[in-house]
């Protein structure tokens, strides 16, 4: 039975949570245990970074860095007492890290080794205070361990190959930072904001644990955004394709990447409330739950349409092909298409190449753009030879303006996108609707 256990940035966002956190190490037996950066520290290292790039001189830099000297020399007091002086002082050496390299800023480079303090510090901290408490613990570097090629895939032998050799005690708890990797070059890098989920589940992949538990501060994947809509409820249990589904379009409480390393050796994945262990939370597995038609919905903002039209091309072959390949070229995935006889619509949510995309595509016809839009995505078990379920979807949206639609792509998801202006209302009706009924 070993487990992966991950704690996200309030799980050990003070000395009480830390507690909490080691209590629940203990009682679950981790095998190998995966900590975010306290909360608010990757936003203050993001902001310092920001900084640093535009005006290394900037004074607000020395006021983000007092607030996270106050936040962790105020969680050392409290948490440790014989090794109090020993975590204060790699404070100061990290602090000191931090300032250095805002002042020779040296690009993306500088960004990552900034934002990779976070965990570092956490990690080392929360191993200290295990040892006081009499455990056995042990603290993995995991840029050691994660390593990812000029592609961004990570190297999974690798992982499995470093860990079969550094984790070998039973008696031991062995700590590492999520989010933080290194990159092809051999420099400091990470898994991109929440990859601290990704880095649990590619470490459960390797060591082939036998559950990978996700502790967060809620209690479970809610079947809708609870930060935006009213009465919404865990769901007990849902397979991974449908997990995999919301985490990419934006449920907030899974990194979208975290579920395919588990999906590939059918190992479950656990989301559990720090705050409230007993909960039952969410379980994540092969199983799927055919007892409702609508499980759950999530909304991922900041989508781009892209519309071409051409008379000329449209229905000849190769011209979808043509488009394809423009997006290719520029590595960027289109997460929405729609067709028509004059037009082709697509959605992508990364602009970093949008200019040079309109550029090549302005041979195939003319192209329009539209941005602020957010795709709503609707899983469950949607059988589109179901009668009526289209029409109970598009009462379900209580009339709110829908820019395009994808529906019968998979028997499990429709997608909708409106203008973020209108996320709120249209997940709040959903929920209203096809949720609080009991569909
Ligand atoms: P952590 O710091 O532990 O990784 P996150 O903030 O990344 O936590 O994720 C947990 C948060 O995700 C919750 O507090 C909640 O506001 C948000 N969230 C968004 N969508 C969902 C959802 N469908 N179910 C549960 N939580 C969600
Ligand atoms: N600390 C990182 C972030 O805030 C990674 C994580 O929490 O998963 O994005
Ligand atoms: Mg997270």
């Amino acid at each position: 039975m070993s487990k992966v256990l991950k704690f996200g940035g309030t799980s050990v966002g003070s000395a009480g949570n830390m507690r909490m956190v080691a209590d629940i190490v203990v009682a679950e037996g981790a095998a190998v245990t995966v900590l975010s950066a306290m909360s608010g520290t990757t936003n203050a290292l993001v902001d310092i970074a920001a900084l640093a790039s535009t005006d290394p001189g900037s004074g607000k830099i020395g006021g983000q860095l007092d607030m996270l000297v106050k936040k962790y020399s105020g969680c050392i007091g409290e948490l440790l007492r014989d090794s109090k002086q020993k975590a204060l002082t790699r404070l100061d050496e990290t602090i000191k890290l931090i300032r250095d390299e805002a002042a020779g800023y040296k690009g993306p480079y500088s960004e990552r080794l900034i934002l990779a303090q976070g965990e570092l510090l956490t990690s080392y901290i929360f191993t200290l205070y295990m040892n006081e408490r009499g455990h056995k613990a042990q603290l993995l570097n995991a840029p050691d361990l994660i390593h990812k090629d000029g592609e961004e895939k990570v190297d999974m032998d690798f992982l499995e190959s470093r860990l079969k050799g550094l984790i070998g005690d039973k008696d031991t708890f062995y700590i590492t930072q999520g989010f933080i990797c290194t990159d092809h070059r051999g420099e400091m890098d990470n898994l991109g904001r929440g990859g601290s989920d990704y880095s649990a589940a590619l470490i459960g992949g390797a060591i082939n644990a036998s559950q990978v538990q996700v502790w967060t501060d809620i209690d479970g994947m809610h079947n809708n955004d609870p930060r935006f809509v009213e009465n919404t409820y865990p769901i007990p249990r849902m397979s991974f394709d449908e997990a995999a589904e919301l985490a990419y379009f934006g449920a907030k409480i899974l990194h979208p990447a975290t579920i395919q390393p588990c999906k590939d050796r059918g190992i479950p994945v656990f989301l559990k409330n720090t705050m409230d262990p007993q909960a039952e939370g969410t379980m994540i597995s092969e199983q799927e739950d055919n007892s409702r038609t609508f499980h759950a919905v999530a909304a991922k903002d900041g989508i781009t349409v892209i519309r071409i039209y051409s008379a000329r091309m449209l229905m000849a072959y190769g011209f979808l092909r043509k488009v394809f390949e423009i997006f290719e070229q520029h590595r960027t995935p289109i997460d929405m298409i729609t067709t028509s006889e004059v037009a082709v619509s697509l959605t992508i949510d990364s602009d970093c190449h949008l200019d040079a995309i309109v550029e090549d595509l302005k041979d195939l016809g003319k192209i329009e753009i539209e941005k602020n839009n957010t795709i709503v995505c609707l899983v469950g078990n949607l059988e589109h030879q179901q009668r009526g379920l289209a029409e109970t979807i598009m009462r379900g949206i209580n009339g709110v303006p829908l820019k395009m639609i994808s529906y019968g792509a998979s028997h499990r998801s429709i997608a909708m996108l409106v203008e973020t202006r209108h996320k709120k209302e249209v997940l709040q009706s959903l929920n209203d609707s096809l949720f609080s009924a009991g569909c």
